[in-house]
C-alpha cells in the first residue's frame, strides 16, 4: 500500500520535539491566542518576507477575513480561478461580492492573466489567484495589471508554502496571502489552522479585530467580528515543522523530479510543468493522461492511493450551476477530465516510486 500522504512517518520523525512542546502547553494551561500563537505568526513573517502574519483557525477563514479586511463586500466582484477548492469561491460569497471564473492556462492550471484581464468590469475589486499545487501564479505580471485597474490581490496559497516568483514567496505579492495548516497542506498541523500574510499595517490590525469577535480591548466590541483563532496546540506543531520547511520541500521537489525520469517514456502522460521564473513546491504532483480513469482503477486495484484535483469545475458546480452554468471555460473543463494527482510526500521513496509508475505504463498501454 502506497498512500496519497504519510502524516505518519513524518510524526515519527518530528514525535520527541512535537511531544514535548504539546506538554508544555498543556502544563502551561494557556490554550488560545498564547505565547506559541505569536511566536510562529513572527517566525511565520520572517519566512515569508512579510511585515504581518496574523494565524486564524483555517484557510478558509484566513481567505474570508482578508476579504473582510479589505473591505471587500457586496456589489464587488472578485475574479478567479474555476479550477479550485471551494473554498475559494466560497469566502468570496460570504462577504456578499460575486465570484468571476476564468479559464485556466493549459501548462500550469493556473489563472489565465489575458482572461484576468478580459473579465475586468467597472465592478471588479479584487482577482484572487490560486497557487495551484504548489506553483505560483505569475504574481510580477498580475500584479501589474491589479495595479493599472487599481485592483485588490488577495492570494489563496494553501497549497504553496515555500513557493516561490522570482524570488518572491507566494503570499507577499499582494494585499494579503492566504494559508492553510490542513493537515495534509505541505505545512500542515494536526487540526485545522490558517494565517494571512500581509505588508499593510492596517490590514494586519483588522484581521487580528476581525478573527476576535471584532474586540481590540477585552469585552469592547466596535464591528462584528468571528471567532476565529488559532490555538497554542497547533502553533507548537507548526514552529516544529516551519523549522523544517525547506528540507519537505526539498523532499517533495526531489521525488516530482524522479516520477518525471521514471514517466518520460510512458506514452500518452503529460508531467506537471514547471515554471523556470519560480520554485514549484509540489503540494501535489498532477499529470494528464486521455486514459486517466483506467490508470485510476489500476492504481486502486494496487492499493496505490492517487486523486483527482478537481474533477468538477467550480462553474459546473451545483451551487454555482445556476449562475455560472451558461460558462464555457474549456481548459479548465478538459484538463478537470484528463488530470490525476500521484503520492506526494517528502519521504516517498524511489522504490515507491517505481512501483507506481510501472502500475501507470501498464495501465496507459
Ligand atoms: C485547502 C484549501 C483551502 C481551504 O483551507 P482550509 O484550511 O481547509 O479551510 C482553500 N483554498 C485552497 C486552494 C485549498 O487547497
Amino acid at each position: 500500500m502506497i498512500p496519497m500522504v504519510d502524516l505518519k512517518a513524518q510524526y515519527a520523525d518530528l514525535r520527541p520535539e512535537i511531544d514535548q512542546a504539546l506538554a508544555e502547553v498543556l502544563d502551561s494551561a494557556q490554550f488560545i491566542l498564547g505565547p506559541n500563537v505569536k511566536a510562529f505568526e513572527q517566525e511565520a513573517a520572517r519566512y515569508l518576507g512579510v511585515d504581518h502574519a496574523v494565524a486564524c483557525a483555517s484557510g478558509t477563514d484566513a481567505l474570508h477575513l482578508a476579504l473582510a479586511a479589505t473591505g471587500i463586500g457586496p456589489g464587488d466582484e472578485v475574479i478567479t480561478t474555476p479550477f479550485t477548492f471551494i473554498a475559494t469561491a466560497e469566502a468570496i460569497c460570504y462577504v456578499g461580492a460575486t465570484p468571476v471564473f476564468v479559464d485556466i492556462d493549459p501548462r500550469s492550471f493556473n489563472l489565465d492573466l489575458e482572461r484576468v484581464a478580459a473579465a475586468i468590469t467597472e465592478r471588479t475589486r479584487a482577482v484572487m489567484p490560486v497557487h495551484l499545487f504548489g506553483q505560483a501564479v505569475d504574481m510580477p505580471a498580475l500584479r501589474k495589471l491589479a495595479d493599472n485597474h487599481g485592483l485588490l490581490l488577495i492570494e489563496d496559497c494553501a497549497q504553496s508554502w515555500g513557493a516561490t516568483r522570482d524570488g518572491g514567496q507566494t503570499g507577499s505579492f499582494g494585499a494579503a496571502g492566504c494559508y492553510s495548516f490542513f493537515p495534509s497542506k505541505n505545512l500542515g498541523c494536526y487540526g485545522d489552522g490558517g494565517l494571512v500574510a500581509t505588508g499593510s499595517p492596517t490590514i494586519a490590525e483588522e484581521l487580528k479585530v476581525l478573527r476576535n469577535h471584532g474586540s481590540r480591548e477585552r469585552y469592547h466590541h466596535h464591528v462584528i467580528g468571528y471567532n476565529s483563532r488559532l490555538d497554542e496546540m497547533q502553533a507548537v506543531i507548526l514552529r516544529a515543522k516551519l523549522r523544517r520547511i525547506d528540507r519537505y520541500n526539498d523532499g517533495r521537489r526531489r521525488a516530482a523530479r524522479a516520477y518525471n525520469d521514471a514517466l518520460k517514456d510512458v506514452p500518452g502522460i503529460t508531467t506537471p510543468w514547471e515554471d523556470p521564473a519560480g520554485q514549484h513546491v509540489y503540494h501535489q504532483y498532477t499529470l494528464l493522461s486521455d486514459c486517466r480513469d483506467a490508470i485510476v482503477k489500476a492504481l486502486q486495484a494496487e492499493q496505490i492511493g492517487c486523486a483527482v484535483y478537481y474533477p468538477i469545475p467550480l462553474h459546473q458546480q451545483e451551487v454555482f450551476r445556476k449562475r455560472h452554468g451558461h460558462l464555457s471555460l474549456p481548459v479548465t473543463e478538459d484538463v478537470s477530465r484528463r488530470c490525476l494527482s500521484l503520492p506526494m510526500f517528502p519521504e516517498l521513496g524511489d522504490d515507491q516510486i517505481a512501483r507506481i509508475v510501472e502500475v501507470i505504463r501498464k495501465a496507459a498501454e
